[in-house]
């Protein structure tokens, strides 16, 4: 089971770490917010041990634009705060826990125990970018007023992107996630769906864009004065 533990102070984040690898987990490092946001989104970590006091985007943002993507892994925000409000708004902000520091090696792993046997309790059932809402129940696109519905494969292309908003998404990716092992599809299949997507958004007059960057892959951006 792999865990991501963010913590900008390293000797206690080599610490965690140690703990964690010694209990038989595979736990990597970040050292600030920004980073340890797009560690936690790339899928790889069953659990994130998340300080809250960190450079760059404190915990509560990190694990708020965590739940905001859709992305439900189990978090345990670690601070030296104690007061009741910080608790609360980490809990608000979609933390599946909390501890104080200083802690005992034994306690974080109960939690972390008791969290990744918790995993998919926090449910998530739209994903939003800018004025596009995907109801992830219903594959249905929203914007404003009107809806489109998505096919299958539409759905999870868009799924990706608006999972990914801070990252660029190759095709490899895409290929990859969302066709699996189907020996027909290739980046043709990809590009062709991008398309379907394109007219789509197109037709829901959203500022939302899919971008191509050449060699690279797609990353949805937002034209403010689009149609204005
Ligand atoms: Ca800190």
């Amino acid at each position: 089971m792999n865990i991501l533990v963010v913590e900008d102070e390293r000797n206690l984040a080599d610490a965690i770490c140690h703990i964690l690898n010694d209990a038989g987990y595979h736990a990597e490092a970040c050292y600030d917010g920004r980073s340890g946001l797009t560690s936690a989104e790339s899928g790889l970590y069953d659990a994130v041990v998340l300080d809250v006091m960190l450079p760059k985007m404190d915990g509560f943002e990190v694990v708020h634009e965590l739940r905001r993507k859709g992305n439900s892994v189990p978090v345990l925000l670690l601070t030296a705060r104690t007061s009741l409000t910080d608790k609360v708004e980490g809990l608000d902000a979609g933390a599946d826990d909390y501890m104080t520091k200083p802690f005992e090696a034994p306690e974080l792993l109960a939690r972390l125990r008791a969290l990744t046997r918790r995993q998919g309790d926090v449910v998530i059932d739209e994903l939003s970018f800018a004025d596009l809402t995907l109801d992830l129940t219903t594959h249905d696109l929203k914007c404003g007023e009107k809806e489109v519905h998505l096919s299958g494969k539409e759905f999870e292309v868009l799924r990706m992107l608006m999972s990914s908003t801070s990252r660029i998404v190759s095709k490899q990716d895409l290929l990859t996630r969302v066709w699996g092992t189907d020996g027909d599809a290739s980046e043709n299949s990809v590009e062709a769906y991008v398309s379907f997507l394109r007219k789509k958004i197109n037709h829901l007059g959203s500022r939302v864009q899919i971008t191509t960057l050449r060699m690279l892959g797609y990353r949805l951006e937002v034209f403010e004065n689009l149609g204005a």
